[in-house]
């Protein structure tokens, strides 16, 4: 079952010809999840080839342009394309305001698809889950209202060995119960369900942290995640600017990723005063040696 995330846009609020603003989709069980969308989301998801029609739910982190505006577009779109699958948006309340005013350039009453509303909580609550996966939002530290998410792989079944099946002719009802993981009797022997069945792969979770000050109150909840995204706008030589505007030093990023003991940290959020970005690389790597630069287009798979 794949669980990937593939970056859209690593830009911070200016975008470039190489980096537009912030987007990811993550991908569990071939199903997309859009995250975040700047402007220019739906041409680069056509650049990279993302399932574009396939997906159903956006979660936005907060309202700061370089985060929503490929919405308006975006929507815009799928009407045009006769869309007729609804799509759920998970944002701060204000979203629904904008999109849902006089003079929004989405007309609701016109679209071809229903669009669903849900407001992101103050606190840290589940705010989705299907039978994959639980998205998670918490609250950053931000110049204004901003969610991280964090999503979760939910426990799956033990699988039984498929040489048994067929050594022991297992019916329909043993394998059920061994999935359940129940004890069963064949020709009145008793067997262990660890002698029949491999144990269920750990579940796996991804951290997306985009925009935010250095925040330990965080750790709790994102606690050894196999992958962390979080911003680093800046360098520590302007490590004013961050507590000015409220962002992240890749320094702070790495930290972030020590602390709650993640597997692996994606860095993003450029700040375009940067030509290169390698400078941030080598800054995390000091404290975090599983760091990675986000870049457009690029697939990040999410391991055991
Ligand atoms: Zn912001």
């Amino acid at each position: 079952m794949n669980f990937e995330i593939q970056i859209l846009g690593s830009s911070s609020a200016l975008p470039t010809i190489n980096r537009f603003p912030t987007a990811q989709i993550l991908t569990a069980n071939e199903q997309p999840y859009l995250i975040d969308c700047g402007e220019g989301t739906q041409i680069q998801m056509r650049r990279f080839n993302a399932k574009f029609g396939k997906i159903k739910h956006i979660f936005i982190s907060h309202l700061h342009g370089d985060h929503y505006f490929g919405l308006f577009g975006l929507l815009s779109t799928y009407n045009l394309l006769g869309r007729t699958e609804p799509v759920n948006i998970f944002a701060d309340k204000e979203l629904e305001n904008i999109l849902m005013s006089e003079n929004s350039p989405i007309k609701y009453e016109e679209l071809s698809y229903k669009l669903n509303f849900f407001h992101l909580p103050d606190d840290t609550q589940i705010i989705f889950e299907n039978k994959t996966l639980t998205v998670t939002a918490f609250p950053l530290k931000h110049r204004i209202k901003t969610r991280g998410f964090l999503f979760k792989e939910k426990k799956r079944q033990v699988n039984v060995i498929k040489e048994k099946i067929s050594e022991y002719n297992l019916s329909i009802q043993q394998i059920l119960d061994l999935k359940a993981g129940k004890e069963i009797e064949i020709s009145g022997k008793k067997f262990l369900n660890t002698d029949l069945t491999n144990p269920a792969p750990p579940q796996r979770s991804f951290a997306f942290c985009s925009d935010t000050a250095f925040n330990e109150d965080i750790i709790e909840t994102i606690k050894n995640v196999n992958l962390l995204y979080h911003e680093a706008t800046f360098s520590k030589s302007d490590v004013s600017n961050a507590e000015k505007t409220f962002h992240s030093t890749a320094e702070d990023a790495a930290i972030m990723a020590k602390k709650s003991n993640a597997k692996k940290l994606v860095i993003g959020h450029f700040s375009t005063r940067y030509n290169n970005p390698t400078i941030l690389l080598n800054e995390a790597k000091e404290i975090f040696q599983n760091t990675f630069l986000a870049n457009d287009g690029e697939i990040f798979k999410i391991e055991f």
